[in-house]
């Protein structure tokens, strides 16, 4: 049986501390605001914008949505991208994705100024991670390192094993593990004998988008196993890339879906935009 990796948990730690972080830059003048830019009528671009904008509300950050219609010119969202890197009064601010269809996130992306990348999805903030250098990481890699140390595993000298080479989440985190001293090996649709390689790990990430694909043959006894998936039941309910029941039994510590990964993506965002409101208030 082993011991869950609670991400509901963690990231209410994280939005507690980030809503006494909140509290102290307003107190000397610094206001903290997360802007959002949501374009088209996609359900669920919609859900996760609102549920963004009420994780904000709850630790004091202030949140404002651009909202477009999905024929909008890409030039008015390339101004915008300038306006908001221009405008003292935003903190951070990130575009929701994916864009419809005939619009180009990535010149769009490429230009948000670093310091307000709260993504951590840019060129230059993905290149500043590979080189070790300050910047706002991405949220569900960096939500991942956080509730593995926030409930006490130390990475250094581990063996890692990441399924999935995502720019979202394989890529980052590799790094992200690397950097605290990880051994880390990465896997993808084209690895040979997945199995042997995944029962290598002390700590195993999946981030396939594979629903259920890892069991417990791919699981050495006792590893840490992180379950990036997320993927809709027809029934309801989500389920990971993970099958949970049989490699609970043999692992030392997993991360069920929902409530493991999902909410420490969210409680990142939040971090990254403090963050960015400190790095603004510094420079
Ligand atoms: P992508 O589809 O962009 O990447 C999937 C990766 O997995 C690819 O690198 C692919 O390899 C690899 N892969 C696919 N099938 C296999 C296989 N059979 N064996 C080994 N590797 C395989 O997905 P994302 O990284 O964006 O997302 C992964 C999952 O995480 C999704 O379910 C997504 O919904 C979820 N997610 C959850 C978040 C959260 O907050 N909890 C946030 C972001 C994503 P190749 O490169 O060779 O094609």
């Amino acid at each position: 049986m082993s011991r869950i990796l609670d991400g509901k948990a963690a990231a209410a730690e994280v939005r507690s501390e980030v809503a006494s972080e909140v509290a102290a830059l307003e107190k000397s003048g610094v206001p903290v605001r997360l802007d959002v830019v949501l374009v088209g009528e996609d359900p669920a671009s919609i859900t996760y914008v609102a549920s963004k904008e009420r994780d904000c509300q709850e630790v004091g950050i202030e949140s404002m949505v651009h909202r477009f219609p999905a024929d909008v010119p890409q030039e008015e969202l390339a101004s915008l991208v300038e306006r908001l890197n221009e405008d003292a009064a935003v903190s951070g601010f990130f575009i929701q994705l994916p864009l419809p269809e005939g619009l180009d996130s990535m010149p769009l992306i490429s230009n948000i100024s670093p310091a307000k990348d709260v993504d951590g999805l840019s060129p230059e903030s993905v290149g500043r991670l590979a080189l070790g250098l300050p910047s706002l990481m991405p949220c569900t890699p960096h939500g991942i390192v956080q509730l593995l140390q926030r409930n006490g595993i130390d990475l250094a000298g581990r063996e890692a094993v990441v399924v999935g080479r995502s720019n979202l989440v394989g890529k980052p985190v590799s790094q992200l593990l690397l950097r605290e001293n990880a051994t880390v090996t990465m896997c993808h649709s084209r690895t040979r004998d997945l199995p042997g390689v995944t029962r290598r790990a002390d700590i195993l990430i999946v981030a396939a988008g594979r629903r259920e694909m890892i069991g417990a043959e791919h699981v050495k006894e006792g590893a840490i196993v992180v379950d990036v998936g997320i993927h809709r039941k027809e029934e309801g309910g989500l389920v990971g890339d993970v099958r949970y029941e049989e490699v609970e039994s043999k692992a030392a510590w997993i991360s069920p879906v929902p409530g493991g990964v999902g909410p420490m993506t969210r409680a990142m965002l939040l971090h990254n935009t403090v963050q960015a409101a400190r790095v603004g208030f510094q420079s």
